[in-house]
């Protein structure tokens, strides 16, 4: 079903939500909470409070953002969090989401613990695929980085999506300056061995963040590791689509290597999306504290075309690009709170 209010241009159908450089925007990420059963050394902040459970957006009123955007031809949604899995009946959102009139797909980022446990109920509530989040192989390490001895329960997580058809599985790595960097080559064999989907990310550093830019490890230092060690990497077209990362893939291999480079190598230009945060503040971008307040129209009662009103508000105050590379980074808030 095409989007319900896209257009069509060149035989294609496109979204009617833009911003005021012109770039479409068909994708959603909703935080469903601010809540983690993990305190990543990169994303937990010290000084960290939870919201109150009253502040945080019901089932019922994300479906009615959804339905606003989707209405101006968002297409694509994707929960995140915090951890997206420790909301109870979240595959009731998933089946809420998935009905609504054009959007085409609802896919999650998850730490993996509990994944196990609700992929299959997730699948048959309409969920397409998920991303999950891992930074070692190794147990020691994985508990240094996120603070829990979970990492059996998130590669039973990976296992079980691949089972329940959750697919592809992405697997999405944040390489961290002499924490995690020596793992590189493990990851990119997982591709060779496992079929695995992995995509290395650059950290952000964030301002309440405990590490800082010196921490980052760019993209291109990935990719000369991996080529010195196992061979040429091919230019593989896209597993999904749009997105921020270019994919490649190892000779004889299945699996594929994607690679993120938020700060050496901005994407902005190709930006599509926008953020709805758990506590319902419509967020255009990741690296920028602009943000409309939606929570409040929608509890006075705010009419479906007034929320698109405000959709389509929000789509306007995006910025050209962030300026993190510059120094410049959001200040306001975490990760967690914002929804990775
Ligand atoms: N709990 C879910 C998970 O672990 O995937 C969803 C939320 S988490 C904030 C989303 C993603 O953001 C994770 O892959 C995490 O590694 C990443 N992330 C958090 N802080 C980051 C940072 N400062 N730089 C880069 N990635 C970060």
């Amino acid at each position: 079903m095409p989007p319900v209010g896209g257009i069509i241009y060149g035989g294609k159908t496109m979204s009617n939500l833009a911003d005021s450089f012109h770039r479409r925007i068909n994708y959603m990420r909703v935080s469903v909470t601010d809540r983690c059963d993990l305190r990543c050394i990169y994303c937990a902040s010290t000084f960290f409070q939870n919201l109150n459970h009253e502040d945080i957006l019901r089932y019922e009123e994300i479906y009615r953002v959804v339905q606003a955007a989707a209405s101006l031809g968002v297409n694509k949604i994707r929960l995140t969090g915090g951890e997206p899995l420790i909301r109870p009946y979240l595959s009731r959102l998933v089946n809420m989401l998935a009905s609504i009139p054009g959007i085409e797909e609802v896919t999650m980022t998850t730490n993996g613990i509990l994944l196990a446990k609700y992929a299959a109920e997730l699948k048959t509530a309409g969920l397409k695929r998920v991303n999950v989040s891992l930074d070692s192989l190794k147990a020691d390490k994985f508990a240094y980085i996120t603070g829990s001895d979970k990492l059996n329960n998130v590669l039973e997580g990976i296992k079980a999506a691949n089972e329940t058809g959750l697919v592809p599985v992405k697997i999405n790595m944040v390489v961290l300056k002499n924490i995690n960097d020596d793992e590189i080559l493990d990851f990119a064999r997982k591709t060779i061995t496992d079929g695995w989907h992995v995509r290395f990310i650059e950290y952000m550093p964030f301002a309440d963040s405990k590490m800082k830019k010196n921490d980052i490890v760019s993209v291109q230092e990935i990719m000369s590791i991996i080529t010195k060690h196992l061979g040429e990497l091919q230019p593989h077209h896209s597993i999904d689509g749009n997105g921020p990362a270019k994919y490649y893939k190892l000779p004889n291999t299945s699996g594929t290597l994607g690679f993120i480079g938020a700060i050496t190598e901005c994407f902005c230009a190709q930006c599509n999306r926008f953020r709805l945060t758990a506590d319902g503040k419509l967020r255009p971008c990741l690296l920028d504290d602009d943000e409309i307040d939606i929570k409040g129209p929608l509890r006075r009662g705010a009419t479906l075309k007034e929320l698109t009103e405000i959709v389509q508000s929000a789509a306007l105050l995006k910025q050209k690009q962030h300026n993190l590379q510059n120094g410049s980074m959001p200040a306001a808030r975490s990760m967690r709170q914002i929804g990775g």
